[in-house]
């Protein structure tokens, strides 16, 4: 949200800062450096050895950067598959879990065969707010990133309302680099599908994405506290498309579920909340 605060708040003429297209600036410790390590040089000395290696942050930092110009916020580097947790918790948020990972390691297993992710399917994590959707797809994109695909973290919420205030400032030349980067990039994320709003300039300009994704067979990994309404909310012709991609080769629905009856206690599915019921 503070990258919308920026943006409203920027005098007329000033370019405003771009929280989508450029990378969060690395946090740094008490003693100045990120790694205390190597103090940032990236290589550590052994007197003893007389030798030299390079540190372990290297590679890490790497793929910090990535995700972070990739726009996913800090507090999910760490949401991995082994963070995730499936004990004591709803079948369905397990089975939802299950298919992530296979999706995950089938993208995997292509990418370490040297195929682009081009004609891979979608993928749809749905379900009730707090089930850990972003932290599955999350858990899903890290590997690649680690191979060295570069996705787009793209939140439904704040990405529109960002995007919508440059157009409202006259900087029609951000919204068209921003929406070439979602429609163009290799793995693009989106991020609670609908929520809180259905604007007709938001469903306008996702279908234009999802359009464009479909025709170049380049996939989207899209989350939504939504099912069937989408159809609604988005038309049948983006929602048809978000379902149908989300296919796999045999046949079988990349869209894991984790909705509750109406029957059932709604804070059921709550991940955040499952420490808090017995
Ligand atoms: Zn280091």
């Amino acid at each position: 949200m503070e990258a919308i605060k920026n943006v409203l708040s920027v005098p007329q003429g000033k370019e405003p800062e771009l929280a989508i297209l450029e990378p969060k600036k690395p946090s740094v410790d008490d003693s100045g450096y990120e790694c205390a390590n190597c103090k940032d040089e990236g290589i550590i000395f052994d007197p003893d050895r007389n030798v030299a290696f390079d540190c372990a942050c290297v590679e890490r930092k790497r793929i910090q950067r990535v995700l972070k110009s990739s726009n996913i916020s800090e507090e999910f580097i760490d949401k991995t598959f082994e963070t995730f947790e499936t004990r004591d918790v709803d079948p369905r948020v397990v089975e939802a879990y299950e298919l992530v990972k296979e999706y995950s390691d089938t993208l995997v297993a292509r990418v370490k065969k040297g195929h682009g992710l081009k004609g891979v399917p979608w993928l749809g994590v749905l379900g009730k707010t707090g089930a850990g959707k972003t932290h599955l797809v999350t858990a899903a994109v890290v590997p690649l990133v680690e191979l060295g695909v570069y996705p787009v973290f793209f939140n439904w919420v704040s990405g529109f309302k960002e995007m919508m205030a440059y157009h409202a400032a006259d900087q029609g030349h951000v919204v068209d680099e921003i929406r070439q980067r979602l429609c163009t990039c290799e793995l693009l994320i989106v991020d609670d599908v609908c929520k809180e709003s259905q604007k007709d300039t938001w469903i306008t300009e996702f279908y234009g994405i999802v359009d464009y994704r479909y025709r170049k067979g380049l996939p989207i990994i899209y989350t939504s506290e939504y099912f069937t309404e989408l159809i609604g909310f988005l038309s049948e012709a983006t929602a048809g498309r978000m379902f149908e991609r989300a296919m796999s080769p045999k046949g079988k629905p990349y869209l894991a579920k984790m909705f509750l009856r109406k029957d059932e206690d709604q804070i059921m599915l709550n991940y955040r909340l499952r420490g808090l019921i017995s």
